[in-house]
């Protein structure tokens, strides 16, 4: 790399120092990352189950994702958190880890965590929690086995609960990312708080997103309101508001009875946008500012451009000033297409 003058070093120190923060004033210091968009399982309000995904030349090597997010980590990022697609089936996706955990270790990333469907659990949860992981987010819509068959397609039912017990042996705390889907799991809301509380894990629930063409099934059908599913809840347990932040866009009580908490994210019936954090990275580097929203960043071309992440630097600068204030989610019988194109798969959820 070419020597700098004492200015341009003074310029870029100051770069690489000033956080990242977009045109309505929130501080930049969340990323999620789908390391691929692949996954083992065929959720029905997720994929089609004749999926296309994206040719693997297209996809970034773990070395550059790496190296990408470790150049947010530098522009104050304090939590990273890997998706995808299932993130545990990327070939050597423990490479990825391992190369991000140094951040934790200096002490510069707060967080380093995953959201995964539990079918690898037991393959990796020692080592994640030895990498210096320390919460998880596993996604399980439902206790009931052939229910679970129905809505993942191709998912392994203990597989998954033998996942979760690795999880907790290895000493992760887990968080259950519940969606709500009408007519399918909300018979199952009570057991599923019931359960949780026994097994010492959190819960959060999440409204169903118009996200991706799903084939032949209808998202009004699918559609909960969380206001309607947090009404039931209320009948039957105390909940307390809590002021537990996690970082994310959930809002927490805690469930009296069981002294654990609930998580609600509700994209549909409030909007969230006004507090968020967050950026999204796809497996081919394009940089999502909004889940919600189609614009994005191609971040793949300055970071194979140059080894100088001064280049990277200012591309990320640039996309964050592009960052919308909020999403147009609407799902009605007026509205037959996805808001997005794209599944959450993409993008990660
Ligand atoms: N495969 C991993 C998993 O299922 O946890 C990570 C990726 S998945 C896309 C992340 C989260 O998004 C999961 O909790 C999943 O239930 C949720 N999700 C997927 N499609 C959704 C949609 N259309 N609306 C709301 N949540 C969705
Ligand atoms: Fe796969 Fe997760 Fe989507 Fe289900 S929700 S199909 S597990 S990416």
């Amino acid at each position: 790399m070419p020597k700098l003058s004492a200015e341009k070093r003074r310029v870029r120190e100051h770069t690489l120092s000033a956080p990242l923060i977009d045109p309505f004033q929130r501080t930049i210091n969340y990323l999620r990352i789908s390391v691929t968009d692949r996954c083992d399982f065929r959720c029905a309000y997720c994929m089609s189950e004749d999926m296309s995904f994206l040719p693997k030349s297209e996809v970034l090597s773990l070395e550059e994702l790496e190296r990408l997010s470790s150049t947010f980590v530098r522009l104050g990022v304090k939590k990273l958190r890997l998706t995808g697609g299932e993130p545990l089936v990327r070939r050597d996706i423990m490479h990825l880890f391992r190369g991000l955990s140094r951040h934790l270790k200096s002490g510069e990333l707060e967080e380093l965590t995953v959201t995964t469907n539990g079918s690898q659990l037991t393959r990796f949860a020692d080592e994640m929690a030895d990498l210096g992981v320390r919460r998880i987010n596993v996604s399980l819509d439902t206790l009931d086995p052939h229910k679970f068959a129905a809505i993942t397609r191709w998912g392994k039912f203990d597989k998954v609960m033998a996942g979760l017990q690795a999880a907790k042996q290895a000493g992760l705390k887990v968080k259950i990312n519940t969606v709500a889907l009408k007519g399918v799991n909300d018979d199952e809301i009570d057991r599923l708080i019931s359960w949780c509380g026994d097994e010492g894990f959190d819960l959060t629930f999440i409204e169903v997103m118009p996200m991706g063409d799903i084939g032949s099934v209808e998202r009004v059908d699918q559609y909960l309101p969380l206001t309607q599913l947090r009404a039931g809840i209320e009948e039957k347990w105390t909940l307390n508001e809590s002021d537990h932040k996690t970082g994310g866009p959930a809002r927490y009580v805690e469930v009296m009875e069981t002294g654990q908490k609930i998580g609600f994210i509700t994209p549909m019936t409030h909007n969230f946008c006004e507090s968020c954090n967050r950026v999204r990275l796809t497996c081919t580097g394009m940089l999502y500012m909004c889940l919600g929203q189609e614009d994005a960043a191609d971040l793949r071309i300055p970071l194979r451009e140059s080894d100088d992440d001064a280049v990277l630097e200012a591309a990320i600068r640039e996309a964050i000033t592009r960052k919308p204030k909020g999403h147009d989610f609407i799902i009605d019988r007026d509205h037959k297409q996805p808001a997005v194109g794209r599944h959450m798969s993409v993008t990660g959820g």
